[in-house]
């Protein structure tokens, strides 16, 4: 068996990163813990080491050029060069478009375009110098366009043309680009949307099910699953897609 690949999965402190990062390890890959503050990454360093994988701890804004460059070296020197690389830090700033904030709009576009555009351009050499590398960018159902969204579903739709053009380029080298569309998801994020709206989850959650085909709403397990089947060796054919995992179709 060869050395094990390294991943990168960011905003893995929590949610959907964290599972994302718990399943690559548990599928052999050696994984980089990214969140805006190392500590935090610490609980799921610990729960992926204690399951006998291999895991580092690192503190980035993905959207800061110069700390995304310095996780990138750290990641390389104490885990191996990166080849697969998850770009899954994101933030929600929501309001209706009279009421959103430039701050609110450039935040936003911040993490999601240009944090997947500096991690991206910083893993690609170790990529094309493996002759392999398997980038996932989370998108999401808003992209399709979402009421109170206008930064966030921008910013997601954007991210599956960046994909799109990240797999022309970089196909010949043996590296795939494909984004998960995630729908609704039980995370930290969904649990302060419906806070925000001044409705418990619980009701929350039973109104979203009743319009969702299979009929519950979505764990960060289900999307560990989806972009675990991307980032494997067998799927070097699929690229450019997006993948919507929403319990139902969207298109
Ligand atoms: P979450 O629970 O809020 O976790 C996001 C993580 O990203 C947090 O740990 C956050 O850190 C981190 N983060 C934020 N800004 C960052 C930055 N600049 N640099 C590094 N890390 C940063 O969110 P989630 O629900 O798991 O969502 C994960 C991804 O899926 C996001 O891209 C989201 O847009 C997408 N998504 C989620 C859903 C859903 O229903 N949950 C649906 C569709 C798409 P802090 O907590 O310290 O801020």
């Amino acid at each position: 068996m060869g050395t094990a690949r390294t991943a990168i999965v960011t905003g893995a402190a929590r949610g959907i990163g964290a599972a994302v990062a718990t399943r690559l390890a548990a599928d052999g890959l050696a994984v980089a813990v990214i969140d805006l503050d190392a500590a935090d990454c610490g609980p799921v360093v610990a729960s992926i080491e204690a399951g006998g994988g291999r895991a580092l701890a690192v503190g980035a804004d993905v959207a800061d050029e110069p700390a995304v460059a310095a996780a990138v070296e750290q990641v390389t020197a104490e885990l191996g060069p990166p080849t697969v690389l998850v770009n899954n830090a994101g933030i929600i700033r929501d309001n209706l478009l009279f009421k959103m904030t430039v701050a609110d709009w450039d935040a936003v576009m911040a993490v999601h375009l240009r944090g997947a555009f500096l991690m991206a351009r910083a893993v690609q050499g170790h990529m094309r110098e493996a002759g392999f590398g398997r980038i996932v960018n989370l998108s999401s159902t808003s992209a399709l366009g979402n009421r109170g969204q206008a930064n966030y579903s921008a910013a997601k739709a954007g991210l599956q043309g960046f994909t799109k053009t990240l797999a022309i380029e970089l196909g010949r080298f043996g590296v795939t680009a494909n984004t998960v569309a995630p729908g609704f998801i039980e995370t930290e994020m969904t649990h302060a949307t419906a806070a925000r709206m001044g409705v418990s989850f619980e009701d929350f959650t039973r109104v979203a099910s009743e319009q969702i085909p299979v009929g519950r709403i979505g764990q960060p397990e289900d999307i560990a699953h989806t972009v675990s089947f991307l980032v494997s060796e067998g799927a070097g054919f699929v690229s450019g897609q997006v993948i919507y995992v929403a319990g139902g179709p969207k298109d």
